[in-house]
């Protein structure tokens, strides 16, 4: 059976991963600063606490899954926090925080995945980005150049890692449905259905479809894209 590793899988986008990757058959393993689901168990999925803001922590938790569920042949790259607010009022706390989650967490996992992957000669590294990445985000600076810096290390990873049989690429979701939305309140997210062309906030299941395909045999020739999953929202 496949394995594929997960950070975040334990709510929103991730779960929808893990329980779609796990019902399909695959091992599954989530990594999270809890390391415990939200409300039940997903049957299939091994859970584990790891930080992926620490190198040392992923690369013992990935060893940890790979000796539990054997070497990885998916990674999706997951976790992220969004931080709302003024540029110029952000910390440098702020910022160390958002980038080295959301873009440290990326490389932390490839870091840690990548050998295995050439060892075996094949695997996928997919990435969960953002729209804000790719077009900037007002009052979510940070975020947007953490996922900036995403789309641009998934590019350079694909052109890295394809002749080793690695294929990288990422998913740039649009407005998801999960606890991420909840500083938004119910006026705001109308604003945002009504912002979006299919007139509605995604589903983090869709994100998950999405994800599923890529890592896929159909997707064998797709490397190095930054695929959008936004209703429309950036076109
Ligand atoms: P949620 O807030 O619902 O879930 C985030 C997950 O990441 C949780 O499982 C959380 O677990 C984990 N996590 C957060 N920080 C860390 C960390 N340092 N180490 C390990 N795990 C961590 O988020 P979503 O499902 O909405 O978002 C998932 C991804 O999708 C993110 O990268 C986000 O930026 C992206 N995205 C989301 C959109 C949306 O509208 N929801 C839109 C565009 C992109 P724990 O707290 O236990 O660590």
């Amino acid at each position: 059976m496949p394995h594929l590793l997960i950070s975040g899988g334990t709510r929103g986008i991730g779960k929808a991963c893990a329980e779609l990757f796990a019902g399909k058959g695959y091992k599954v393993s989530s990594l999270s600063r809890t390391g415990k689901p939200d409300k039940e168990a997903v049957n299939g999925v091994s859970y584990f606490k790891c930080d992926v803001r620490d190198p040392g922590e992923v690369n013992k938790t990935v060893n940890d899954a790979v000796l539990e569920n054997g070497t990885v042949d998916v990674l999706i790259s997951n976790a992220g926090i969004s931080v709302t607010g003024l540029a110029q009022d952000m910390k440098f706390e702020v910022y160390r925080d958002v980038m080295d989650t959301n873009f440290g967490g990326l490389f932390n996992l490839a870091n840690a995945v990548i050998p295995g992957m050439v060892n075996q000669g094949h695997g996928v590294i997919l990435a969960v980005s953002s729209m804000w990445g790719q077009t900037g985000a007002s009052c979510e600076a940070l975020y947007s150049a953490s996922k900036g810096a995403v789309d641009s290390y998934v590019k350079s990873l694909a052109k890295e890692l394809g002749p080793s049989g690695i294929r990288v690429n990422a998913v740039s979701p649009g407005v998801i449905d999960t606890d991420m939305m909840n500083c938004y309140t119910e006026e705001d997210k109308e604003a945002l259905c009504d912002e979006t062309p299919a007139g509605r906030l995604g589903t983090p299941e869709e994100v998950a479809e999405t994800l599923f395909f890529l890592q896929s045999g159909k997707a064998s020739f797709i490397t190095g894209q930054i695929i959008g999953v936004n209703g429309g929202f950036l076109i």
